[in-house]
């Protein structure tokens, strides 16, 4: 194994950074300038590695590499049972490095060490492994038609659309490569995927785990760079036929513009602003931990994040003062200690978005309660609750991307509902009620691609799972995951 070894130095350590380069048609590579950029531990705000500064150069070497592999059908036509075989594969092999990935995802996003080995690597796996199971049930249609006397057999066919762009942002590296990867892999596609510059290092673990499996080189090509120099030629390139994005609402609309020139497929996940609506009769023993969970998963870096909690008047003492609680506890820490509920942020730029958003909510009259002390160095920031938000705030409107949560109190729940609608984004929402009635009227009255009752609700590989409005374009997870990465052909024979 080249990197799923590798033990990145840490804490500052003497000696130089070990490089990581990326895959292209099988290869590991440098950029064509040579150059690199650093990768950091945001728990210890220290680089631990350098990776290849990918550019457009790079971008055309692998998307050719990528061609060749899907014109010469050394995936797109193997036996559809074969492929099966082999995402089956890579799943067990990503069971086998568990540990050791899970540690890698940790250090370089910042999750806590015990979520990424107990809940993403698992999940991981599990996403090949659903795939896999499709890759032989990819069936169209038929029909016998008679035209004109002529007896013609109709049918369609379900093919892979073709050389793929994957691009994925850095909040859960490794699922977010899977949840494109998996599918487009058992539809057929061949693809270049391209890591977020944050959280480069478990994708190139993935690229090796691909090879190691079967995948055909070319098949799966490792690019890593910036978003400017290597995301948006991959974007434009005329040569990808799709192309896939997670990552913010501002860069999805120029993924659309990349995409005129050759007209390429696009699928979008985008931001979000989800609404957490707790009504009168909620039970707030699990409403509590449900809106706080909500929020403070993964340091708040989720795009389906409970960001604006409305909750009815007559409860919003006892609930806020329960968020508090939970807030107090909650163990914020080094991603690598074992007992750390709560990371820091990716990054410091992000770490100063975060606190800038709750110093703007502050100076336009928000009350900002966030206890606990935090770890003297990293990008951490405290679980936040800004009481007495305001809609037309900053911190209100726009997504934060951190462990920050706007709340806002109602009377009438049809007007928690037309608040918990008035954003741009659609991604999630959740509702918690005792009542069956209200229940029903707010799922069926909000407008976001993910509602949960009684739960906030996350991914699951087997439901779809994408944005109503600016949250995004089509679904990822699956069936419907299945089908961004393929075309249909009518096929019409006549005897
Ligand atoms: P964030 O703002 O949280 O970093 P982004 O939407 O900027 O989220 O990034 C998500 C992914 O999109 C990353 O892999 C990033 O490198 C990439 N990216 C950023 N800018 C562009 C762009 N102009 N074209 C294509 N990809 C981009
Ligand atoms: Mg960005």
């Amino acid at each position: 194994m080249k990197w799923l070894g590798k033990r990145p130095v840490l804490d500052g350590a003497s000696g130089e950074l070990e490089r990581w380069q990326m895959l292209i048609d099988g290869e590991w590579q440098d950029a064509s300038t040579g150059e690199t950029f650093e990768t950091f531990d945001p728990g210890r705000a220290a680089a631990i590695a350098r990776v290849a500064d990918g550019n457009s150069a790079d971008v055309d070497r692998a998307v050719a590499a990528a061609r060749r592999a899907f014109d010469d059908g050394r995936w797109s036509r193997l036996p559809a049972a074969r492929r099966a075989e082999v995402l089956w594969t890579v799943a067990d092999l990503l069971d086998e490095h568990a540990e050791a990935l899970g540690r890698l995802e940790a250090l370089n996003q910042g999750m806590p060490l015990r979520s990424a080995i107990a809940d993403s690597l698992p999940s991981v796996a599990r996403c090949f492994r659903y795939y896999a199971g499709w890759a032989d049930k990819i069936q169209g249609t038929s029909s016998d038609l008679d035209k004109g006397g002529r007896d013609i057999h109709a049918y369609s066919l379900k093919e892979p659309v073709g050389v793929t762009a994957l691009i994925i942002p850095w909040n859960a590296p490794l699922s977010m490569a899977a949840w494109k990867l998996a599918p487009a892999l058992a539809a057929g596609c061949a693809c270049v995927l391209k890591p977020a510059e944050e959280t480069p290092l478990t994708a190139l673990c993935l690229g090796e785990i691909m090879l190691n499996a079967g995948v055909p080189p070319g098949v799966v090509n490792v690019v890593t760079g910036r978003g400017e120099t290597a995301g948006a030629p991959l974007a434009a390139h005329d040569d990808v036929d799709k192309v896939a994005f997670t990552g913010s609402t501002e860069i999805g609309k120029r993924i659309i513009s990349a995409a005129i020139g050759n007209l390429k497929k696009v699928s979008l996940e985008l931001g979000g602003k989800s609404p957490v609506i707790v009504c009168a009769d909620a039970d707030l023993e699990r409403a509590i931990p449900g809106a706080a969970w909500a929020i403070f998963s993964n340091a708040g870096q989720v795009c389906t994040a409970g960001s604006r909690l409305f909750v009815h008047h007559s409860i919003a003492g006892d609930l806020i003062d329960g968020l508090e609680e939970i807030a107090r506890d909650i163990q914020v820490g080094y991603s690598m200690e074992p007992d750390s509920e709560m990371g820091p942020l990716v990054s410091a730029k992000q770490h100063a978005a975060v606190t800038g958003y709750v110093n703007s909510a502050r100076e336009e009259g928000a009350e900002v309660r966030d206890a606990g002390s935090l770890p003297d160095q990293g990008y951490f920031v405290r679980p936040t609750l800004l009481v007495g938000a305001q809609p037309d705030m900053r911190a209100v409107r726009e997504e934060i991307f951190g462990p920050v949560t706007a709340i806002m109190t109602f009377d009438e729940t049809d007007d928690a509902l037309r608040r918990a609608n008035a954003t741009p984004y659609g991604l999630a929402a959740s509702v918690w009620t005792e009542s069956m009635s209200t229940a029903h009227r707010l799922s069926r009255g909000l407008r976001a691609g993910r509602v949960g009752i009684n739960v906030h609700g996350y991914p699951d590989v087997t439901m779809p799972t994408g944005g109503y409005k600016q949250s995004g374009w089509g679904r990822e997870l699956g069936r419907e995951g299945l089908d961004n990465f393929l075309e249909t052909k009518s096929l019409f024979m006549g005897a």
